[in-house]
């Protein structure tokens, strides 16, 4: 098995007994050049001694599948899944935990004897990244989510299961929010938070403690239509695109808000998979705080 593996990596060279020792994971995506994951879990591995290798996976648009399979007879222990086959990873698990389900798709695979285990780290990782890292509880909080794609899926569930007083999901395409809105209420356990749909234009007139901006919209650096007035007092402004001011960062700042990008977010879902994988939890702030250091401040 790591015979095959070295020469995947290139590396045809006898090599030392901390390799046989050593486990691989990698993350899979197309693009995947950008991906942080690596230098994350490597930094994990190097704060809690566990000898891994975390490599960039570039899958064919057609070819996710095989990629997965090439990795697991290669002895990989697991992988990262990211854009845009978080819904083929959920497909292909033979196994899903409650998560991602509660999600719909996975970005975290476990390879095991018995077959692959799909996971979904991301919603925790924003929860914590809130809750911990910024120091914001959700409970009892007015919470405003902002898209309806793949990412406000998997924080979906994690962000009512914290106990917001309400929340609403508005989306350009209002159809999509209004169907995430209608899965919540076919599940009993989540009645007791207020859970709506409203379109833009409807959020005139409406406050909210944590806005949460889960849209792509600033990779186009495009502004959101969102009604000046939104964010209460001492309000925190979330975006999950990290490495950028976007518009919306900019708004919520101009309007009052404290602002947060989704490098914590990036992760925190890092730390939960990495727990995951080797049973080990890694103190996160270090990492985040060396990322920090490198791009620009928010
Ligand atoms: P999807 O493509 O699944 O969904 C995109 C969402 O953005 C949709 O709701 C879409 O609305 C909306 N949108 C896109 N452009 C605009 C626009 N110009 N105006 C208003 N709405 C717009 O993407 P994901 O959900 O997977 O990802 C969303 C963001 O979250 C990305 O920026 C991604 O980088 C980030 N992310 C960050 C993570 C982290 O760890 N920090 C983890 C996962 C994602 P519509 O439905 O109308 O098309």
């Amino acid at each position: 098995m790591v015979g095959k593996l070295l020469i995947y990596r290139g590396l045809t060279l006898s090599f030392k007994a901390k390799d046989l020792m050593t486990d691989f994971y990698a993350v899979i995506g197309n693009p995947i050049a950008h991906s942080k994951s690596p230098i994350i879990h490597h930094a994990f591995a190097d704060l809690t001694r566990q000898d891994i290798q975390y490599e960039r996976v570039m899958a064919p648009l057609d070819g996710f599948a095989e990629t997965v399979g090439s990795l697991m007879a290669q002895g990989f222990k697991g992988a990262n899944v990211t854009v845009p086959f978080k819904l083929e990873a959920f497909e292909i698990a033979s196994q899903l935990t409650e998560r991602a389900q509660d999600a719909g798709a996975v970005n975290t695979l476990i390879f095991t004897p018995q077959g692959i285990i799909g996971d979904n780290t991301d919603g925790v990782g924003l929860v914590r990244d809130i809750t911990e890292n910024i120091g914001v509880s959700l409970k009892g909080k007015r919470v405003l989510l902002i898209g309806a794609g793949g990412a406000s899926e998997g924080v979906l569930h994690p962000i009512l299961a914290a106990q917001p007083a309400m929340l609403i999901i508005t989306n350009r395409t209002l159809d999509k929010a209004l169907n995430m809105v209608k899965r919540v209420e076919a599940r009993d356990e989540m009645v007791y938070v207020s859970v709506q749909a409203h379109a833009f234009d409807d959020l005139q007139d409406q406050q909210f403690d944590i806005v949460i901006n889960a849209t792509s919209a600033g990779l186009t650096d495009s502004q959101l239509p969102l009604p000046s007035t939104i964010f209460a007092p001492n309000a925190l402004a979330y975006d999950m695109m990290y490495g950028r001011i976007t518009p919306f960062m900019a708004f919520a700042r101009q309007h009052g808000a404290t602002v947060f990008d989704g490098l914590g977010m990036l992760i925190e879902q890092a730390a939960e998979a990495f727990y995951i994988w080797r049973g080990v939890r890694p103190d996160t702030s270090p990492v985040i705080e060396m990322f920090k250091q490198a791009q620009p401040s928010t």
